[in-house]
């Protein structure tokens, strides 16, 4: 098939990547000229294990290539696929100009009739407007078809869940655009759901919104926790040994962040208001999140009279480990505040430093290695929990005048920190000094 992908985000690379990989010829299109020009030379924008070397092989062997110009990629197409962002608006509805923005892309260039695939993550019944959109803007008289085909990539793992994920969803209209979908993706040898248009939109959403509940649950079980004594990983790990409740997304911490969960959950938050719902529930998770958020610097504000002239090392910035992502990760709000109460921030990262150079406030420093952020910081701050800060010796936090740790993602067995004499705070456990 020859597939044509519009945005070499995240998703869309990584979309373009895998079909390519099984075989599929893929041109990805995207606005911005210097990431294609990256693209082209084989190198990736973004941080994501394996990435890079099955984009070179594809590229080398020619099933792979990168434009900026629409009309190249899709005049030859026999399926497009729309990949742009969808961020939030002011509101938190989702903002669907990019979408909208390819769909008229698309329309102009339609020579022979198509299947349009969105991936995109987009409010239920947009599909229903892309394809006003196509019709209306197109200028040969071809069948154009929508299918909605969500992503469920996981950033940091996302080509490994292109080839093992749990499940494809297509969402169709017709039983013949569906096969083809289908047919695209068989080699993958991921189970596929075929559903209507309207309940693929939604499964999307919902999916995002039910995990994001599950973080803010345990994070609210988490608080109780440390008021009561009990510990959330004993409390979590029995929770979760119950099939139905399962152990995954059982972790507690300082909440989540990234590019999906802040955005979906307001976005249907608005989908549900749109028809009069009152999505009570969710609007609750949304705000124990951004009250999650704050968790670390209440511990702080209450261990410290001041923060003022205190240096805090900020150890991991990225959303998750193994992505570069800085979008709305929980380091955006910490180091601000650290930095709005007079502390001073030094933060270290594996990957994250450039994407974070562009985010955080000018005034945070950033170190090279581990021990460099922790050498004559007052406190350490734990915010993304990192294989190498995971695995890093106890011992590493002596390089701070006194070792003390906040730790807001429970990276360490608090037996293990007191054995190696570092005072440690983390989330739902007790303290140990
Ligand atoms: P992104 O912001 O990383 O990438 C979007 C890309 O689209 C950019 O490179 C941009 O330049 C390009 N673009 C915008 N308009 C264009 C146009 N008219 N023509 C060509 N290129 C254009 O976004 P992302 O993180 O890849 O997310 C894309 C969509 O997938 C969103 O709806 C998101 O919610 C959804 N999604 C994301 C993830 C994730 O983990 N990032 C997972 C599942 C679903």
């Amino acid at each position: 098939m020859k597939i044509a992908i519009i945005g070499t985000g995240y998703v869309g690379l990584v979309t373009g990547v895998s079909l390519s990989e099984i075989g599929h010829q893929v041109t990805c299109i995207d606005i911005d000229d210097g990431k294609v020009e990256r693209l082209k030379k084989g190198i990736s924008p973004i941080h994501e294990p394996g990435l890079s070397e099955l984009m070179s092989k594809n590229i080398e062997e020619q099933r792979l290539s990168f434009t900026t110009n629409h009309q190249d990629g899709i005049r030859e197409a026999d399926v497009v696929y729309i990949a742009v962002g969808t961020p939030e608006n002011e509101d938190g509805s989702a903002d669907l100009y990019y979408v909208e923005e390819a769909a008229k892309e698309i329309a102009k260039y339609i020579s022979k009739d198509m299947i349009v695939v969105t991936k995109s993550t987009i409010p239920v019944g947009t599909n229903d407007k892309i394809l006003q959109i196509l019709q209306k803007h197109r200028i040969y008289d071809v069948k154009v078809e929508v299918v909605s085909n969500p992503e469920f990539l996981r950033e940091g793992s996302a080509i490994h869940d292109s080839f093992y994920g749990d499940r494809i969803v297509i969402g169709a209209e017709s039983e013949e655009a569906a096969t083809v979908i289908e047919e695209i993706n068989r080699p993958f040898g991921v189970p596929i759901f075929k559903t209507d248009i309207k309940s693929a939109e939604m499964i999307k959403y919902a999916s995002n919104a039910f995990l994001a509940t599950k973080i803010s649950f345990i994070n609210e079980i988490s608080n109780i926790c440390e008021l009561l004594d009990a510990n959330i990983e004993n409390v979590a790990k029995g929770m979760g040994l119950d099939k139905r409740i399962g152990e995954q997304f059982l972790k507690a911490g300082i909440g989540y962040g990234g590019s999906c969960f802040p955005k979906d959950t307001k976005a249907l938050i608005q989908i549900a208001g749109n028809v009069k719902y009152d999505f009570e529930l969710l609007k609750g998770v949304v705000n124990v999140n951004q009250k999650q958020q704050r968790i670390l610097i209440d511990k702080l504000n209450s261990y410290f009279f001041s923060l003022k002239g205190k240096r805090i090392a900020v150890l991991g910035l990225a959303f998750k480990p193994d992505t570069d992502d800085m979008r709305e990760a929980a380091s955006i709000k910490v180091t601000e505040e650290l930095i709005k109460q007079g502390a001073e921030v030094i933060a270290y990262d594996p990957v994250a430093v450039k994407n974070a150079k562009g985010v955080l406030d000018p005034r945070v420093q950033f170190a090279s290695s581990i021990e460099e952020a922790l050498g004559g910081s007052d406190a350490a701050m734990i915010l993304t929990e990192w294989k190498e800060i995971k695995t890093m010796d106890p011992q590493l936090f002596h390089c701070m005048d006194q070792p003390l740790v906040f730790d807001g993602r429970n990276c360490f067995d608090p037996e293990s920190m007191k054995n190696n004499q570092v005072e440690y705070h983390s989330i739902g456990r007790p303290a140990v000094a």
